[in-house]
């Protein structure tokens, strides 16, 4: 098959679906390569490297659009600003696109792909089971999130992390709280111990105490719900206002202590939920630091501005929004190694034929014959 790899349009998308290094393995399967020139170049990967792994530049965007069988993308289709046309309108129709696509922000790009009978796989769709764990790229990319909003943290707090004895006096260490333990809030917790932080940690679901506690971070304890909080697929369900209530009431008793805050509560294709009021906030101590992950959700702080970093109350609060494309270099080798899993397990037959028996073809599959497939995504459209 013939795989085309565009240049990423998205706002300072620096990320590239393919590196060249994962070239070489499809290129044995007899697939071949077309990248748009410059489409690393923003993962500091030049024209050549491509070259020299096999693959074919075009400098002509149409050219790329038309004629391969199938497109990786890192971002969903956007608008392409030179040539004055949407992505999904350059993509020959009938073709296959895999990427990222948050269809519940992007419900005309859905419909302009259905127009199109475009067949779309959905990376966050990968169905989170062990067999599919080497095409998640939502956990890829989340891990890379949680590392870095602590390094983020850091930057803004005007304390150091670690405990120092000096000749100068001692000095104690900083004390990070993360609010949701899972794939991001982990890492999270993970790099602030490796600074020398005291960290501890919340989750409503009580499986991810341990989790917690083996990274050497305390678990926040506090009356979880009763009913059943987490979906077949292991995700959060959305809490009650009164859980929520009870919820920030912990948070706000940890408030006088604590540094930095680094939130990644989520719950798949919702609203984040609101755990930090702007009254909590006014109780932090001068210059502590918020560093939100959950921003592009709608913030689990209610002063969050996602993309923005704001101070109010001598607080500063971190809109954070697509951290992985801030290290662009992992973040693409990590992608490119996710997505051509996928690729090579979705064509996996001889004749190249897709099996919607199979769980993970069928999950990932959002969009087939300008219909949309799965029921997540009927629900959220
Ligand atoms: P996510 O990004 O959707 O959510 C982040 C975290 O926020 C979750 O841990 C969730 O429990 C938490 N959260 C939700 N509401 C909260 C609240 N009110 N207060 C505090 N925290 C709250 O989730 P994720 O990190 O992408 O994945 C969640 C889980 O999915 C993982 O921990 C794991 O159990 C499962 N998972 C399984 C696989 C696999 O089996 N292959 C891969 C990845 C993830």
């Amino acid at each position: 098959m013939k795989i085309g790899i565009p240049n990423e349009r998205f706002n300072n998308e620096t990320r590239v679906a393919l590196i060249p290094a994962a070239i070489a393995n499809l290129k044995n399967e007899h697939h071949e390569v077309y990248i748009e020139s410059d489409a690393g170049i923003g993962s500091y990967i030049p024209n050549e490297e491509y070259e020299k792994a096999g693959a074919t530049l075009v400098s002509d965007t149409k050219k790329l659009y038309e004629s391969v069988d199938v497109i990786f993308k890192v971002s969903p289709p956007t608008q392409n600003l030179t040539l004055k046309q949407h992505e999904v309108n350059l993509m020959r129709e009938g073709i296959i696109y895999i990427g990222f696509l948050a269809p519940h922000s992007n419900r005309d790009v859905l419909e302009k792909m259905q127009d199109r009978k475009i067949t779309v796989f959905a990376m966050e769709y990968v169905p989170r089971i062990t067999r599919a764990q080497s095409m998640d790229a939502l956990s890829s990319m989340a891990t890379l999130a949680g590392y870095k909003a602590v390094l983020l943290g850091a930057n803004h707090l005007g304390k150091i992390f670690p405990l120092l004895m000096t000749a100068a006096g001692s000095i104690t260490p900083a004390n990070v709280f993360v609010l949701g333990a899972g794939v991001a809030g982990l890492q999270a917790i993970a790099t602030a111990k490796r600074l020398g932080a005291r960290v501890e940690a919340f989750d409503p679901r009580a499986a991810v105490k341990e989790q917690i506690e083996s990274l050497g971070a305390k678990f926040v304890e506090m009356e979880l719900p009763k009913e059943d909080v987490e979906t077949a697929g292991g995700y959060a369900k959305e809490q009650t206002d009164e859980f929520l209530k009870k919820e920030q009431e912990a948070i706000a008793r940890r408030l006088s202590r604590t540094d930095v805050i680094i939130s990644t509560a989520q719950i798949f294709g919702k609203k984040a939920p609101i755990l930090i009021t702007e009254e909590m906030v006014a109780q932090m101590k001068p210059g502590s630091v918020i560093v939100d992950l959950a921003a592009e959700q709608g913030g689990n702080c209610e002063l969050t501005q996602a993309n923005e970093v704001v101070n109010k109350h001598s607080v500063t609060i971190v809109g954070a929004v697509n951290l992985p494309a801030s290290i662009p270099f992992h973040a693409s080798q990590m992608y490119a190694k996710n997505i051509s899993n996928l690729f090579r397990h979705l064509f996996q037959s001889p004749d190249f034929k897709l099996d919607f028996d199979d769980e993970i073809t069928r999950s990932a599959c959002i969009i087939r014959n300008g219909e949309i497939v799965n029921e997540m995504v009927k629900q959220l459209v």
